[in-house]
This record gives C-alpha cells, sequence and structure tokens, in this order.
C-alpha cells in the first residue's frame, strides 16, 4: 500500500535525540555484473543535473520534522557518490548544514570508486568536510575485478588510496568481496594480506552473492559461470577473522573490522535500530517506528520531490509524494529488527537493554529459537549479552530466520 504522510503528522516524528542522516546518489559509469542496488548507469545528463536540487528540496521537506534531533553522522552511499561535481558536493554540503543540526564532531563518510576518482576532487571532499572514505576495492586480482565487471584497475586502486591519504584522509574504509566463483583460498589470502599494506583504518568483506536480477545471475542461470562455492567461501570468511586479528582490525560486524575507535559510527545506527533519515532516489528511513521508503527510479523521485516543495511552498502543507511506501511495524517486528540486527554485532544485544526497550526480554519474546540456537552452540550468553558463537556467525541466516515474526517467515 502506498502512504503518503501529509506534512502536518510529521510533525510528531521529531524528538529529542540523534538522527543518522543518508543521502543516496544513485549514478554510476557501468553497471557492476553482481549489483542489485538502486543505482544506474547511463541517465541522461539533465536528470543527473535535476537531481542535486531534488535533493536539496528534500531536505527542505524534512528539516521541519526533525528539528531538535541532532545528526551525528551523514553518509554518501550509492550509486557512486564520488561521480557528484563539487560543486554539486559544495551545494548539497551547504544544504545538510543548514537544515539540519549537524554534530561538530559528525562523522561524514562517502562511498567512492577508485575508477575515476582524482586528487582534485579528494582535496575537494576533504575541505567540504567529509571525514571518511569508503572506498569499493572488491578484489586486486585482474581477472576477479574483470568477473565483477568492475572498472578499476589493482594499480588504480594503490594510486586512490596513496592519494586519498595525500588530500588528508585519515579514516578509511575499503570494501572487498570474498566467496568469488573460481577463488581459491590462496587468491583471496594474496589480496588481503595486499589490502592490509595499504593500512586502511576500515575494511568491509562480504561473500559474494548472485542476486535476482543481476547480469551474474544471468551467467549463472546459463551455465556460463558456476555457482559461488560456499565451502570455499566459510575457509575464506574463517582465514580472514584470523588474519585480520593478527593485523590488529577489531572484528564488531559479521563483515566489519576496524582499528580501535574507528567502526563506522553511520553503520552502527542500523545496527542498532536507531532512528535515520534517507533521502534521494529509493533511499528508506526509520523515524519513530515508523519505516519509510523513497521512489527508487530516479526520473519519478526528481518529479516527486518537485510536486510535493511546489506544494508545499504554495499551501504551506501537503504530502511527501517521494515516499511510495510507509508502514508502522508491530512490536513483534520492532522486536525482531532489533534482535536480529543486534545479533549482527560481535557484542550481540544487552540483554537488560532489550528488556527496558521492549518491556520483555529476548528470552520472553523469542524464547523457543533462542533456546534451540543455544543448544546448536550458535548462540551464547556472555556478561548479560546474547551473541552469535564463532560457528554462529558462519550460519547467522539460520539463526535469523527463526526469529523472524510468522508472516515474514512465510512470506
Ligand atoms: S559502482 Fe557500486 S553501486 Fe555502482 S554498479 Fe558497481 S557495485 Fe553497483
Amino acid at each position: 500500500m502506498t502512504v503518503h504522510p501529509a506534512s502536518p503528522n510529521l510533525e510528531t516524528l521529531a524528538r529529542d535525540g540523534s538522527l543518522a542522516l543518508y543521502l543516496h546518489i544513485p549514478f554510476c559509469t557501468s553497471k557492476c555484473g553482481y549489483c542489485d542496488f538502486n543505482s544506474y548507469a547511463g541517465l541522461p545528463d539533465h536528470l543527473v543535473a535535476d537531481y542535486t536540487p531534488a535533493l536539496m528540496r528534500e531536505m527542505e521537506l524534512w528539516a521541519t520534522a526533525v528539528r531538535g534531533l541532532r545528526v551525528d553522522t551523514i553518509f554518501f552511499g550509492g550509486g557512486t557518490p564520488s561521480l557528484t561535481s563539487l560543486d554539486d558536493m559544495a551545494a548539497i554540503t551547504a544544504a545538510v548544514r543548514s537544515q539540519f543540526d549537524i554534530a561538530e564532531d559528525a562523522e561524514w563518510s562517502l562511498e567512492a570508486n577508485p575508477t575515476e576518482l582524482t586528487r582534485e576532487h579528494m582535496d575537494g571532499l576533504r575541505a567540504l568536510g567529509v571525514n571518511r572514505l569508503s572506498m569499493g576495492v572488491q578484489s586486486l586480482q585482474p581477472d576477479e575485478l574483470t568477473l565483477l565487471e568492475r572498472q578499476h584497475s589493482p594499480e588504480r586502486v594503490v594510486e586512490a588510496v596513496r592519494d586519498a591519504r595525500a588530500a588528508g584522509f585519515d579514516n578509511m574504509n575499503l570494501d572487498l568481496i570474498f566467496g568469488i566463483m573460481g577463488q581459491p583460498l590462496e587468491r583471496w589470502q594474496d589480496t588481503l594480506e595486499r589490502v592490509i599494506d595499504l593500512a586502511p583504518e576500515h575494511l568491509s568483506c562480504y561473500a559474494l552473492t548472485v542476486e535476482p536480477g543481476t547480469a551474474l545471475h544471468y551467467q549463472v542461470a546459463k551455465g556460463l559461470l558456476q555457482e559461488p562455492d560456499g565451502d570455499v567461501a566459510a575457509d575464506q570468511y574463517e582465514w580472514t577473522r584470523t588474519r585480520l586479528a593478527q593485523a590488529g582490525y577489531g572484528q564488531y560486524e559479521i563483515s566489519n573490522w576496524a582499528k580501535p575507535g574507528r567502526e563506522c559510527r553511520h553503520n552502527l545506527v542500523y545496527w542498532r535500530a536507531e532512528p535515520y533519515l534517507g533521502l534521494g532516489a529509493g533511499a528508506h528511513s526509520f523515524l519513530l517506528g515508523r519505516r519509510m521508503a523513497n521512489i527508487d527510479a530516479p526520473n519519478r523521485y526528481v518529479e516527486a520531490v518537485n510536486e510535493s516543495w511546489e506544494e508545499r511552498r504554495d499551501t504551506g502543507g501537503g504530502q511527501l509524494r517521494q515516499i511510495a511506501g510507509g508502514e508502522t511495524p508491530d512490536e513483534e517486528t520492532l522486536r525482531a529488527d532489533a534482535i536480529i540486527l543486534g545479533l549482527r554485532l560481535m557484542r550481540g544485544v544487552s540483554i537488560e537493554d532489550f528488556r527496558a526497550r521492549f518491556g520483555v526480554t529476548p528470552d520472553e519474546a523469542f524464547g523457543p529459537a533462542i533456546a534451540k540456537h543455544e543448544g546448536y552452540g550458535l548462540l551464547e550468553r556472555v556478561d548479560g549479552r546474547l551473541r552469535l558463537t564463532d560457528r554462529g556467525l558462519l550460519l547467522s541466516n539460520e539463526v535469523f530466520v527463526d526469529l523472524l515474526p510468522d508472516d515474514e517467515d512465510e512470506a
């Protein structure tokens, strides 16, 4: 069901507290074979030009509703936010600062693609206040980059990291993919060793998944590529955990590692099921227990924002037409979200915090599922917290599916 919240209702969303801000830039120079994100290559120039003003208008539409909330983290995700021109980035960051209450020590992250990232652009981003760069590296093996349909070379990654350091970025994440079809353990080891040599503060290592609708899925379905081997991926994951611990990276989430104090503050908001506002095409929000998702298609998003903005200008009210759907999850769903997201963190879920938030303990809410997976050795309790065991990290989806509310489980 499509829900367009009328603006007066949005006033009720404001409360004391903090908020994470996500801004989606949906443009890419080409579409990577494995990518099922809301990203597009080859869109017309006029749409790219219209997108920044729409994003700024969407900020205006939300500003009153979230007044009083302190924004601690801002994350430019995509797509490829590093494709946005510095002039547009200057306009967007100025609008963020004027429309929202930004904490002085806010984390400003931006996702970047090494292919077209120049030193000049990085200098400009740093001058605009971006203080964390997240680079999509994925592999340092030329044939794997080709298979994934990435456009950069391993050498380009090394140059881009060097330039980012020279531009003053002292907080960098590198995204990597393991479990690529045909990738033996040694090749993954070679990539990770060379990435460790680059000394990023943060690493995200995800197992390749073949998502429906992607070029990779088509090739696998046609028999042109084999499926990723889950057993090899599990071995690679185990080795990664050991090696990154030796290299001084603390694992704080199933797929994320950081040097001490360099965990991604923005993503921690998601895993703690805390409020965030997503702006841009296809962006999701979670505010005071309400979930919302914007229209995916950039052209329709731009049109809808402009209509809403003009209506607000002319009448002082109206609807947020860029929101494609929204729902207020029931208590059972909120509890499931909190425990599933919280178990992704290595420290797991505080039993007392969960009780304080929901009025029941995790055992009262999910007793049979928790008992079952403690019995299987996938969950454990340590210092008043419930968390995945080492084995549970490998089989987390089996735990999570049993924690879903019945209707989502069956969906
Ligand atoms: S650069 Fe990122 S968002 Fe763009 S197509 Fe590739 S994986 Fe998807």
